[in-house]
Parts: structure tokens; C-alpha cells; sequence
């Protein structure tokens, strides 16, 4: 196998129109690659410029999970540091988990920022939703997002070799004078559902329009815990 290591987008597009395949710590690939063969051609987006970016409102795709901190929203910050074991976190990408792992636990904190992603297409670099990014899996190169007034995250303990943890994330959007707004989005087994409303003055209202959406499809048992998160939201605006 060789492996690519593009500095621009371009060298980046050359690698794709080559047929590489994205690659990032290699912590879900190596033992598939092993057992089924590795790929003629790989390429790792760690040394562009784009895909490392770290700040309070984009996210690169090579940034190592463990690298992730209050540069970042909290529900990004807690989400990463919640993925699996410090190993782990220490050579898996931002990349390789919304894009190539089933768990993704970055995704509902994603969700909940109404983050849009950059990703590489073989004429350069385009934006799309995370909806896309998942069902199609292209080349993620980064997420930018509008940074929430306040945010939360809490991933439940989980049992080992039980199903996922409930993960739940919920952010504060400022309206710009059109009424701010609350999202949400729970990860339940493996499905992640969202939802957002207009805050109301009364937190029960915002809650209640929070069930009028997909949201609503959700167990009591999760409730439990994004009820208390969507009422705590205020208390975190910065
Ligand atoms: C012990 C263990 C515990 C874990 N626990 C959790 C957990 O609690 N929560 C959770 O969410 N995940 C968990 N994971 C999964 C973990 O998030 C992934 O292993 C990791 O995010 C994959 O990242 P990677 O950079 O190593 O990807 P790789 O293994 O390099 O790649 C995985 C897939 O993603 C693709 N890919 C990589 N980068 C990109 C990109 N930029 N654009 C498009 N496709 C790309 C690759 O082509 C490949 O198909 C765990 C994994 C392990 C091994």
C-alpha cells in the first residue's frame, strides 16, 4: 500500500482522482485491512492545512480525537473525549469516526451545532449537510458551524458488550432577533434522531415543541435525560 500524504487540495485531489482511499488513525481499517487486503493507495489528510483546523467554530477531519479541546463547544470538546479508550483517542480522527464509524458519537454533538461540512469531490472542495456525509461518505474535510450561545453533551455509562449508550446533545442558537433557537439530537441504539424549536419563555413550552418533532419518536427513558439538559441550557449561556 502506499500511502499519500497531500499538503494542498489539489495534491488532495490528485490522490482522489488516483483512487486513494481517506484514511485516518487506521484504528477501525487496520484489522479489515489485514484480514481482507490493504488498498493499492491510501491517503492521509494530516498534513493539509484544511483538514487540521481547530477553533470555536470549525473542526478539521484529521484533528486527532484527543486533540480536541476548549478551542472547540463544549459538546464537541466532551463528545471526543467520551470515544472510546485514551488509545483511541489518541490515534483516531475526527474523519474516520463521523465517516466511518457505526457509533459515531461525534455526530449528535455535530447535529445539535447545525454543523455543515467541507468535503473533497474530484473538481475541489464543496459544502453539504451531515446528512450527506453519512449517506454517502465522501471525503470529509472539515465541519464549520455558527457558535451556539450554550451547549451540553452527556453520554450514559456504558455496559461492556451491551448496546450503545444513550447519547444526548443539545445547543442554544441565537435567532439574531427572530427568537433563538434549541436543537437537540439523541443518539438511541445506533439511530441518532433530531429536532429543534423557537425557545419559548416558558421551558416547558420550548419542551413540548421539542416533542412535536422526530424527537418525539423517542423512549421515556430518554426523555429523562434530555429534559433536564434542554431545562439547564440557559443556565450555561455564555
Ligand atoms: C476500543 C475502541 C472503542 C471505541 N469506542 C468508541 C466510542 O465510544 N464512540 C465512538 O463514536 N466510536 C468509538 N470507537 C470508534 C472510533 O471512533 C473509531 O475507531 C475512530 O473514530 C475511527 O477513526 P480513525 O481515524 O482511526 O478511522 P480509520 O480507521 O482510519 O478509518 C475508518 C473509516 O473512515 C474512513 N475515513 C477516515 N477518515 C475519513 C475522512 N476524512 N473522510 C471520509 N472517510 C474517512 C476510512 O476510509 C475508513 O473507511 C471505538 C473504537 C475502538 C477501537
Amino acid at each position: 500500500m502506499l500511502l499519500r500524504l497531500p499538503t494542498s487540495v489539489s495534491e488532495a485531489r490528485e490522490c482522489l482522482a488516483e483512487g486513494a482511499v481517506p484514511v485516518g488513525g487506521a484504528t477501525l481499517v487496520w484489522a479489515t485491512w489485514q484480514r481482507d487486503g490493504f488498498p493499492e493507495l491510501a491517503m492521509s489528510l494530516c498534513r493539509l492545512p484544511e483538514a487540521n483546523v481547530i477553533g470555536p467554530d470549525s473542526l478539521g477531519a484529521a484533528v486527532l480525537l484527543g486533540r480536541i479541546d476548549g478551542r472547540v463547544p463544549d459538546v464537541l470538546r466532551l463528545a471526543a473525549a467520551t470515544v472510546g479508550t485514551g488509545a483511541v483517542r489518541r490515534t483516531a480522527t475526527v474523519g474516520g469516526n463521523l465517516v466511518g464509524s457505526a457509533l459515531r458519537c461525534l455526530l449528535p454533538a455535530a447535529l445539535v451545532l447545525d454543523a455543515r461540512a467541507t468535503v473533497l469531490e474530484s473538481d475541489g472542495l464543496h459544502e453539504t449537510d451531515l446528512a450527506e456525509v453519512i449517506a454517502k461518505r465522501p471525503v470529509l474535510i472539515a465541519l464549520r458551524w455558527r457558535v451556539p450561545v450554550a451547549c451540553a453533551y452527556r453520554k450514559l455509562p456504558a455496559d461492556a458488550g451491551g448496546p450503545p449508550p444513550l447519547v444526548a446533545a443539545s445547543a442554544l442558537h441565537s435567532g439574531d432577533g427572530a427568537g433563538d433557537v434549541v436543537r437537540v439530537a439523541v443518539r438511541d441504539g445506533y439511530d441518532v434522531l433530531v429536532g429543534a424549536a423557537v425557545r419559548d419563555a416558558d421551558p416547558e413550552e420550548t419542551l413540548r415543541s421539542l416533542r412535536a418533532t422526530a424527537l418525539g419518536d423517542l423512549p421515556a427513558a430518554a426523555w429523562t435525560v434530555v429534559r433536564p439538559q434542554v431545562l439547564a441550557l440557559p443556565a450555561r449561556e455564555r
